[in-house]
């Protein structure tokens, strides 16, 4: 037995978190025996329009209404607390000196963000600090991503293990056209989600 923890760390935008992220933290909690998941809502995403994206504050909320009733995840606030883009490059150093323990550090994502993760900052860095876990996302081709994980442990020794988790496809860009369009959001995200959006009358 060792007493070094296995921490999880998953970003997004969580505009606003759903159970696509939910599932994919969990299953990976279990899968990989994790001692805890850190959700990280990233400031102003360095891939992302920063102008259409919902107020910090209100996203934050969303994300501490969704994981209240789950004891292993957790809050990592750093990015919205920057003023300027952040970079996961930075943030992984960030938590690194937060925790004082030498925790092991998987990095989550999904499908979408590693077949485009040379893209990242200092992304050789980044593949020599942390295990990446991949999962498999709707509308993206898994050969293509299984493609992509041999690619990236070839070229870069990359660690990166491929999770499977239930098929669920829900995007968070997805559900702010369904609440635009005034079709329901019900069973796509916690009930409690949907009540904060409702009472902000977030995305209409
Ligand atoms: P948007 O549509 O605004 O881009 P999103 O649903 O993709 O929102 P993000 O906050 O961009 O949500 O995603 C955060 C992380 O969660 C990314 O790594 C993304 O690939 C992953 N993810 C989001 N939804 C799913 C899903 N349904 N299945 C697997 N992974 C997902
Ligand atoms: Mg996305």
């Amino acid at each position: 037995m060792s007493d070094t923890k296995k921490i999880g760390l998953m970003g997004g935008t969580f505009d606003p978190i759903h159970y696509g992220h939910l599932v994919l933290a969990e299953q990976v909690r279990s899968n990989l025996d994790l001692d805890a998941i850190y959700f990280v809502p990233s400031g102003r995403p360095p891939h992302k329009d920063g102008n259409k994206i919902t107020d910090k504050n209100l996203r934050l909320a969303m994300v501490k209404l969704a994981i209240a009733d789950n004891e292993y995840f957790k809050i990592f606030d750093y990015e919205l607390k920057k003023e300027e883009k952040t970079f996961t490059v930075d943030t992984v150093k960030a938590f690194k000196d937060m925790i004082d323990s030498k925790a092991v550090l998987y990095f989550i994502t999904g499908a979408d963000q590693l077949m485009k993760i040379e893209s990242w900052k200092e992304y050789e860095k980044l593949f020599e600090e942390i295990i990446f876990v991949g999962a498999s996302r709707p509308g993206n081709d898994d050969v293509q991503l299984i493609q992509q994980i041999h690619y990236l442990k070839d070229n870069y020794h990359a660690r990166i293990l491929h999770v499977e988790v239930p098929a669920l496809a829900i995007s968070s860009t997805d559900i702010r056209n369904r609440i635009r369009e005034g079709n329901s959001i019900k069973y796509l995200l916690p009930d409690r989600v949907e009540q904060f959006i409702i009472e902000n009358k977030l995305y209409k």
